[in-house]
């Protein structure tokens, strides 16, 4: 009897670092495959962002965002170049289009330090630092950006956009994504001084209640920044809006080693994109300079949410050897002080998941 499954991922390696992170993420992808009982992998790329709109004057074709929703996942690199921008100046983001076109509302950003030498803080070893960011990423003060304005306007607004149904599904995400970690969860607003926000602290408080073996926390953004530097041991899972998400995902990703070490997933309740939280970093694109660990760990959370035993007991393998390889203080890439190169790193990971755990 067979009862291969197979799953199907969109991969969108995009532009700058883009493939070449994507280019070591498949191919943990195929080593863990190789040791996954009754699971494949089907992969087909598909052509996103700036160098796509060079290509044919669209980022993002419409019938390429309805060939994604018929895959099981989407795999993304980054998009966006600085030099290539609409006529009025903006730079593209197919990526911040695709979450709003799929409603994908909950950015998860696991944080941990996997080796002391990434930290700019002393006194933390592995593992000491480990909490999750959970980034509402369809409404918050992004919710105005496509506005268009008048060249020569004298005032310009973007609106916070909170929303009670936006709210309360991020918040049921954010609170079972605490009752499966520490369970204490963190909101994070500015309550004291934006209308927006105590109405977001108002919906959080309803929905504690529903959740009452989670401790709660409330705090400001601006404490918050303080914090996540001071004690970043005493956090779990973090939830708050749109921009202050984003802010708050370079600062922790800064905590454990930068932007090459922090992966993302962006949830709706029909798909989901999976890809590192840094951009097309196009100062080291092509030189073999990207740590692609952020990727990696991309992978594994896709693993993970793709929720078949086998691919779980993948995530698990990827979790397990990413640790083991990033133990050795040898292996670091340039941006955490090494000089492994994107390749490189990226085999030593392969390598080690397709001979098999010890
Ligand atoms: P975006 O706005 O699209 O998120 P950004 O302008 O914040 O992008 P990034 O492209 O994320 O910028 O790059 C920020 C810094 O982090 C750059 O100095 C870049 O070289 C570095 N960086 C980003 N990703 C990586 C990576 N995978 N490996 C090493 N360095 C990286």
């Amino acid at each position: 009897m067979d009862d291969q499954v197979t799953f199907t991922i969109a991969v969108l390696p995009g532009d700058g670092i883009g493939p070449e992170v994507i280019a070591e993420g498949v191919s943990v992808l195929r080593a863990v495959e190789s040791q996954l009982h009754q699971v494949r992998f089907q992969l087909q790329e598909f052509s996103v962002g700036a160098g796509e709109y060079l290509r044919n004057g669209d980022p993002l074709p419409p019938a390429t965002l309805e060939k994604l929703k018929q895959h099981h996942a989407i795999l993304l690199g980054a998009m966006g170049l600085p030099d290539i921008r609409w006529p009025d100046g903006v730079e593209m983001t197919p990526q911040i289009d695709i979450r709003e076109k799929l409603d994908l509302y909950c950015g998860l950003r696991p944080i941990r330090l996997y080796h002391e030498l990434h930290t700019p803080l002393k006194k933390y070893k592995a593992g000491e630092i480990d909490f999750l960011i959970v980034r509402e990423s369809t409404e918050g003060l992004f919710s105005t950006r496509l506005l268009k304005h008048p060249p020569d306007a004298n005032e310009v607004t973007d609106t916070m956009r909170i929303t009670r149904q936006g709210s309360e599904r991020l918040f049921r995400s954010a609170f079972e994504e605490a009752l499966a970690r520490r369970r204490h969860l963190t909101l994070v607003d500015k309550a004291n001084v934006l209308p927006s926000m105590a109405f977001f602290r108002k919906v959080f408080d309803e929905a504690a209640l529903q959740f009452p073996t989670v401790k709660t926390d409330r705090i400001y953004i601006d404490a918050a920044s303080l914090y996540l530097v001071q004690r970043p041991e005493t956090f779990d899972v973090l939830v708050t809006e749109n921009m202050f998400g984003d802010i708050l995902s370079d600062l922790a990703a800064g905590l454990v080693g930068g932007m090459g070490m922090a992966p993302s997933a962006d949830i709706g309740d029909q798909y989901a994109v999976f890809q590192p939280s840094h951009g097309s970093a196009p100062d080291i694109a092509g030189k073999g300079m990207a740590n692609p660990v952020a990727t990696i760990l991309s992978v594994q959370m896709m693993l993970e949410w793709l929720a078949h035993t086998e691919t779980r007991r993948g995530a698990a393998i990827i979790r397990r050897v990413v640790e083991r390889v990033l133990s050795e203080p040898k292996h670091r890439t340039r941006d955490l002080g090494g000089s492994l190169a994107t390749a490189e790193i990226g085999d030593l990971i392969a390598q080690e998941i397709a001979e098999g755990e010890p």
